[in-house]
């Protein structure tokens, strides 16, 4: 049984239809990547399975148990948590008061939990643990990020939705990035990851899908469709 099964996904906006009879599964432990071209319905896709946005037809099962209907905060609570898009931090607050309030999206945390959950983000991303004083509107976009990636651990996230980490970083923060995603996942972590950077996302993905107008045209290995010539040409450039 898959941990993620979406089957025959619709989501229209208006008479907009973005997203047409998508089924993909996502099994426990893996790192599966959605790549598309801008308005795919990569992020329409994700706000499908977080649930905020309802579907206009199909099922999405999540550990086996249909949630179509189930509210995004029942679902947070189910564990299934998405970074905030464009980062989201409150720049008011901390790091570290940052990185607490992801912990409160789930209500079991206790405090010993809570703490051994912070140390594993901040030996995940040392630069948070340097700045944990720091005020989140102060960070450089790449730590915002970071920050971002960071509070949806203090969920303990059973399936970890990233829509585009590496969006607007400098190469080398885009490497950084990329590394602690596999590292996460590798530590026990499912993780579906949305990517314009197709390129870093395949080579460390277990598997991905290839949306096109709001329909999946390819799916396979990460590295099958690293060396598929129709996924070259339209997402990775000339080799
Ligand atoms: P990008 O890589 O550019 O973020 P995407 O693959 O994530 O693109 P979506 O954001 O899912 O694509 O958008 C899919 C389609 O739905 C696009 O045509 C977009 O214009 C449309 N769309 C997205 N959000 C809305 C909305 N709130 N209202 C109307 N149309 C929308």
């Amino acid at each position: 049984m898959p941990l993620l099964e979406l089957e025959n996904v619709s989501v229209a906006y208006g008479r907009i239809e973005a997203v047409r009879n998508v089924s993909l599964t996502v099994e426990e432990g893996e790192l599966v990547t959605l790549i598309g071209a801008n308005g795919a319905g990569k992020t329409t896709t994700m706000r499908a399975i977080s649930g905020v946005r309802p579907l206009a037809g199909g099922v999405v099962r999540f550990n086996g148990q249909d949630i179509t209907k189930m509210k995004a905060h029942e679902r947070v609570k189910a564990g299934v948590i998405q970074a905030p898009e464009g980062r989201g931090v409150f720049p008011g607050m901390t790091v570290e008061e940052n990185l607490e309030m992801g912990a409160f999206a789930r209500t079991f945390a206790t405090k010993a939990e809570r703490e051994s959950t912070l140390e594993r983000v901040f030996t995940l991303f040392p630069r948070l643990a340097e700045r944990r004083k720091q005020l989140g509107g102060t960070m450089s976009g790449g730590e915002q990020q970071m920050v971002a990636i960071g509070r949806a651990l203090m969920a303990r996230p059973v399936l970890l939705l990233l829509d585009e980490p590496s969006m607007g970083l400098a190469p080398m923060m885009i490497q950084q990035i990329f590394t602690t995603i596999s590292q996460i996942n590798k530590e026990g972590t499912t993780v579906l990851l949305v990517e314009q950077n197709a390129r870093q996302a395949l080579s460390r993905s277990d598997r991905a899908y290839v949306l096109e107008t709001g329909e999946v045209t390819r799916a396979g290995g990460g590295r099958e469709l690293l060396n598929d010539p129709a996924v070259i040409e339209a997402y990775l450039g000339v080799a």
